[in-house]
């Protein structure tokens, strides 16, 4: 069940979108005939990879160097789809838990990746939990039938790629100097996320204010436990270029969080308080936008239909990464085209990516013109 990395790295790229595109019934109509024939069993693997962060990030409640990613693949017929699981610490999932699920699944019994309901359903009853080890074969079969389409996901939702947002790059919670040289460093980036705690609010700002005038997003990561305190501060980062606040109080804190979305001047955005489908119509009293975070939701089939529920709902809408390769962001891209905000920075914070993919070009998400999640391996 297991590759090693060699075998991972060797096997299955010459096919994972070198090709260029070429016109939908051209590819697809004179391959499915062949396709639908094919007793052939879906072939997964996967292998645990450890991202290396280019610098020590910090949020209110913990500091990392590393973090561990799970590598997935799925093949059949010649092709290969890949999928990653990112698995910070603090959201309970780890090598361990990621090769136990993913070495229960037996995907051999679908012959056929085109239906995609039944496998990924397979996949989500196997256990509950494993948010990240889902997300890893959802996205790696994505990028299979999107290969054996021909197509990115984006066309085949119909989105537009030119509508993609800005992305924000994230600032992590530290000393003023360090705060001036990482903003120096982010000087391609057309909007930051800074990361504050309580207390560090406006120390945080003044130091980025000092270096930049890009607009601004606060992650507040459950900081604050005083409403009227929050409420304050939000007015404050409105003057100083704030365009929203994501997660200001605690996730069970239902009251606070919609007291303070009735009164606060600037958009509230819900994080750590969601995480699946289910979640978006509880919340949606409490927040005006989500975050959705593939890692977080079990992969692209879920979190396409969170961001159309909460756009439904009236709410804005949000995209969010951990620290991942350029294969989990990717991902994510091709439903940025629909979003107000991205915040897709994960793989730009690691030094050890092994794929190439989206690219941000003048600050904005750029998708590749590649047939399925758009990625190469480097
Ligand atoms: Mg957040």
């Amino acid at each position: 069940m297991k590759t090693n990395r060699r075998q991972f790295i060797g096997t299955g790229g010459v096919l994972a979108g070198a090709a260029a595109l070429t016109p939908l019934f051209q590819s697809y109509k004179s391959d499915h005939s062949n396709f639908r024939k094919s007793k052939k069993g879906l072939q997964l693997s996967f292998e645990p990879y450890e991202l290396q962060l280019k610098h020590v990030f910090t949020i209110a409640s913990n500091s990392r160097k590393t973090t561990p990613v799970m590598l997935v693949k799925i093949e059949w017929e010649g092709f290969t789809g890949y999928g990653e699981a990112s698995m910070p610490p603090y959201l309970g999932e780890s090598h361990q838990t990621a090769t136990n699920f993913l070495g229960s699944l037996d995907l051999a019994q679908f012959t056929d990746p085109f239906r995609m309901e039944e496998i990924l359903e397979y996949v989500d009853r196997k256990e509950p939990g494993n948010a990240a080890a889902k997300a890893s074969v959802d996205i790696a079969l994505h990028d299979l039938v999107g290969k054996l389409m021909n197509q990115p996901w984006y066309r085949i939702w119909g989105y537009s790629p030119e509508n993609t947002p800005v992305t924000t790059f994230t600032i992590g919670i530290d000393k003023p100097d360090v705060v001036h040289d990482k903003v120096k460093e982010a000087a391609p980036y057309k909007m930051l996320k800074v990361k504050i705690s309580d207390g560090t609010e406006k120390q945080m700002i003044e130091a980025v204010r000092s270096v930049t005038s890009v607009p601004l997003c606060v992650d507040a990561n459950q900081a604050w436990t005083d409403r009227q305190k929050a409420l304050e501060m939000i007015y404050w980062f409105k003057e100083q270029g704030v365009v929203f606040v994501e997660q200001p109080m605690g996730k069970s804190n239902y009251d606070d969080n919609a007291w303070l979305t009735q009164n606060s001047p600037l958009p509230i955005v819900a994080d750590e308080a969601l995480q699946r489908l289910g979640d978006v119509q509880k919340i949606s009293g409490a927040y005006s936008g989500i975050n959705c975070k593939l890692m977080k939701c079990t992969g692209m089939r879920e979190a396409h239909r969170m961001l159309e529920l909460a756009r439904s709902l009236g709410m804005k809408v949000m995209l969010g990464c951990m620290t991942e390769t350029s294969c989990g962001i990717s991902a994510a891209a091709q439903l940025s085209p629909i979003v107000d905000w991205a915040d897709l920075d994960g793989n730009l914070l690691i030094s050890n990516d092994p794929f190439k993919g989206v690219e941000i070009v003048d600050g904005k998400v750029t998708l590749p013109e590649l047939p399925g999640i758009g990625i190469t391996k480097i």
